[in-house]
């Protein structure tokens, strides 16, 4: 097998891409798993101190058999999104109930139950084969794939596949998931890999870059327009980095929120001019909970009028919400009369309390998103291809170091987004027009700095 994965390593790094479709396909390869006799490993440990590198493991696993409408991929970088952070700890559930109801899909879908669970939702790669009924795509193809596996035989999902009753995150509801060596999409997860981009800052923007995309500039989100105040939280992370770029390029004043001097200064190198420094060593120190159950909106007054000290007395028009519970009461308040709270996420906690007279008497709406469908999926894809969005990449692991990457997640030590090289044996390979790179060259440096 590790032959068989030389060969194929060897054939793309000296660009012999047409020769990939006859190569033999490994019957196994390296991924990173969580084992499913594992998953009470941390019982009694409190979150934060739940160490990804003690659940997530680099084993061999048989090559899945490849369906209709697949793709196999020889991945050769991927990155790391929370949602690997959560499966390594096993919350909010184990993400082997994910697997099982799956498999009860058909018996295609029972090969994604296992007792390991392949991870990692982000990937950049080139076809290996592809299933009957896919013409789209080819061996050879040099990809990346968004996460959104869909099944779309209900009429549900057909004007916008997110609303698919069997809708699932690839690497994280599905198994064999971009962090390894070989991986199994649908086709339609597939998309260009950005010609001017190496194969870890292609891999890096996928799930973050389409959920802000969604979030904030689709109408199926917040649906931001020019001169647009948004508040975005954790405005140099992950989903952060993604929505301050795309608040600068829409003509938007994004207020940034991060919880250091280092983290506001990246936030001002992207573009930003009006940034809060939320910690409480360095910066405003704000505790919106006086207690476990009770918050202090007098907290929420001394946020909102920082923020209007920064923008001239203006409120935001938009809330970029994916903290949660420690922010949400606070983000309700400080939007506009009639402006839009746009959440996807609740890493702090999902039980949400926010005062409603703040919400209706001000006409506000709460907007809930989740990742993005394949037309905006795309569509954030097009505008990394075009160098309008830039990759965020701050660091890059090896394969054997994805426990110690999701780890700097977890932690929030980390910048941006944090890499994984699979296949591709060191950075800076994969750059397949050096001319756009060149012409760009300046802000991808700008924006991996961050
Ligand atoms: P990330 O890279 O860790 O960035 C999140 C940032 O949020 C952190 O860097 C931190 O920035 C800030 N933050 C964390 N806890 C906070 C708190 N209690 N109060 C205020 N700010 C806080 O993670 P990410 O990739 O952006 O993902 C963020 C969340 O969104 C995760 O829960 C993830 O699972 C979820 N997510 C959901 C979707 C979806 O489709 N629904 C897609 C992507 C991500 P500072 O410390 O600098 O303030």
């Amino acid at each position: 097998m590790v032959q068989q994965i030389q060969q194929i390593t060897d054939a793309i790094l000296s660009d012999n891409l047409d020769a990939v479709g006859s190569l033999p396909v490994p019957e196994s390869y390296r991924g990173v798993t969580v084992h499913a006799d594992e998953v009470d490993m941390f019982e009694g440990v409190p979150t934060r101190e739940k160490d990804p590198r003690k659940s997530l493991h680099v084993d061999e696993v048989p090559t899945p058999e490849l369906g209709p409408g697949e793709a196999l991929v020889a991945v050769m970088a991927s990155a790391i999104n929370y949602n690997t952070v959560w499966t390594s700890i096993f919350e909010p559930i184990p993400t082997f109930k994910f697997l099982q109801r799956y498999g009860k899909l058909s018996p295609l879908a029972k090969r994604h139950d296992q007792p390991y669970h392949v991870v990692g939702s982000d990937m950049s790669g080139v076809v290996l084969r592809t299933g009957p009924g896919v013409h789209k795509w080819k061996p050879g193809d040099e990809v990346v794939a968004h996460c959104l596996s869909v099944e779309l035989e209900g009429p549900e999902g057909h004007n916008d596949t997110m609303l698919d009753t069997e809708q699932r995150i690839w690497g994280f509801e599905t198994n064999f998931g971009g962090l390894a060596e070989l991986t199994l999409v649908k086709a339609n997860q597939l998309m260009p890999k950005p010609k001017h981009l190496t194969w870890e800052e292609a891999a890096s923007p996928g799930l973050v870059n389409s959920t802000a995309y969604r979030q904030l500039v689709s109408a199926n989100g917040a649906n931001m327009k020019q001169g647009d105040v948004v508040l975005i939280w954790g405005a140099s992370g992950g989903l952060g980095s993604y929505a301050t770029q795309y608040a600068l390029n829409g003509g938007a004043i994004p207020v940034c929120v991060v919880s250091s001097p280092e983290k506001a200064e990246i936030c001002r190198k992207m573009g930003a001019e009006l940034v809060i420094d939320r910690s409480e060593a360095t910066g405003e120190g704000y505790k919106f909970w006086k207690s476990d159950t009770e918050q202090d909106p007098k907290e929420w007054q001394r946020f909102g009028k920082k923020i209007r000290e920064l923008t001239g007395g203006e409120d935001p028009d938009i809330v970029f919400e994916h903290p949660g519970k420690e922010t949400f009461g606070a983000s309700v308040y400080v939007a506009r009369r009639g402006g839009t709270i746009v959440t996807c996420a609740a890493t702090s906690g999902y039980m949400h309390q926010y005062d409603n007279r703040y919400l209706w008497m001000n006409l506000k709406r709460i907007i809930g998103s989740h990742f993005a469908n394949y037309r905006e999926s795309w569509e954030a894809n097009r505008l990394i291809s075009k160098g309008m969005i830039h990759p965020t990449l701050s660091k890059t692991y090896r394969l054997e170091e994805t426990g110690q990457a999701a780890l700097d997640v977890h932690r929030n030590t980390h910048q941006g987004k944090v890499g994984v090289l699979c296949l591709a044996p060191q950075e800076g390979l994969g750059v397949r027009d050096p001319e756009t790179r060149e012409k760009h060259l300046a802000d991808i440096n700008r924006f991996r700095g961050v």
